[in-house]
């Protein structure tokens, strides 16, 4: 129990169900203890069938914000009174701020992308860039890529092709953007436009704990020297995919950065107060290695 809980407490909280495996009620409730902030944050595992009374009971309650996780993410956009820019485009959200009765929806996975993708603009800009995935996720990194990188080209591969053949049209009108290119898991073809990829990301689930032996990519050969390979999967902080990427000289990099920063974010718009960063990601890293 947190030594700072009185009557002027103001409580945050996930939505989402499952819930039990995220790490953001860590990640607030020690980023607010570390700053003296009088917020506690909670996980609620709401079903789809609770969703209206969950967000009823929001408002009712003066929760100051939530943050909104699978499979929540989209249909909740119709319960909120505004949308940010980047939520409207994206067509998902991730957090909400309670504006005095009024539920502001906000996108802030797709602040943790930038920030992690930031050392890389330069050699990805003007190049092919190959998305796995077509979920909420993947919607939040093509958004990124078409309005801060702007590759060549984007390749969308899926599990199931319609989904990645939605997003296409979707940014297409809505972000008039098309250099996609759509590919069902996994043709022939699929090993050379991985290969001329400057960046592979994978915003698929697969690998991520507890089934870690699994990987979207099985084969190593696809991946070349130099290429980033950013699986936005944090646990475990090395899954299969970016051992065999590595295996081949590949730069690897995890989830870890998104995670802080999306949390920085939503942090920041409900509390106005920058998290502390560098020493969350300390805490999390090791959390997640031992
Ligand atoms: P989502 O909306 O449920 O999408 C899941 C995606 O994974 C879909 O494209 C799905 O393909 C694919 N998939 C699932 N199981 C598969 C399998 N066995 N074989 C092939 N494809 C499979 O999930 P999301 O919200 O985008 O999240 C995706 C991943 O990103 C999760 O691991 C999540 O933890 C991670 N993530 C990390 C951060 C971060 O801060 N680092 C932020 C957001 C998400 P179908 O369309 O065929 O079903």
């Amino acid at each position: 129990m947190k030594n700072s809980l009185h009557n002027n407490t103001k409580l945050l909280g996930l939505i989402g169900h499952p819930i039990k495996q995220s790490y953001s009620p860590l990640i607030h409730n020690i980023a607010s203890e570390m700053l003296g902030l009088e917020y506690i944050y909670l996980p609620f595992d709401v079903p789809s069938s609770s969703l209206k009374n969950a967000i009823k009971g929001m408002v009712a309650l003066g929760i100051k914000g939530f943050n909104v996780t699978i499979p929540h993410k989209e249909s909740i956009l119709g319960y909120m009174n505004n949308l940010s820019e980047e939520a409207s485009i994206i067509g998902s959200i991730n957090t909400i701020v309670n504006d005095m009765g009024k539920l502001v929806g906000y996108n802030t996975d797709a602040a943790g992308i930038i920030e992690t993708l930031l050392p890389f603009i330069e050699s990805l800009t003007g190049n092919e860039v190959t998305v796995l995935g077509s979920g909420g996720s993947a919607r939040a990194v093509i958004y990124v890529l078409i309005r801060y990188i702007k590759p060549s080209r984007i390749n969308i591969v899926n599990r199931t092709e319609q989904r990645a053949e939605t997003i296409r049209s979707y940014f297409s009108e809505k972000m008039k953007y098309d250099q996609f290119k759509v590919y069902e898991l996994f043709p022939p073809e699929l090993l050379d436009v991985l290969k001329n990829s400057a960046a592979i990301i994978n915003a698929t689930s697969v690998g991520m704990f507890p089934e870690i032996d699994d990987s979207i990519i099985t084969q190593s050969s696809v991946f070349v020297k130099e290429q980033l390979v950013f699986d936005l999967i944090y646990n475990p902080t090395k899954t299969k995919l970016l051992k065999l990427a590595e295996s081949e000289g590949a730069i690897a990099v995890n989830g870890i950065k998104t995670l802080v920063y999306q949390a920085a974010k939503s942090f920041e718009l409900w509390t106005n107060h920058e998290m502390p960063v560098d020493k969350i990601s300390d805490v999390i890293t090791a959390y997640l290695n031992t």
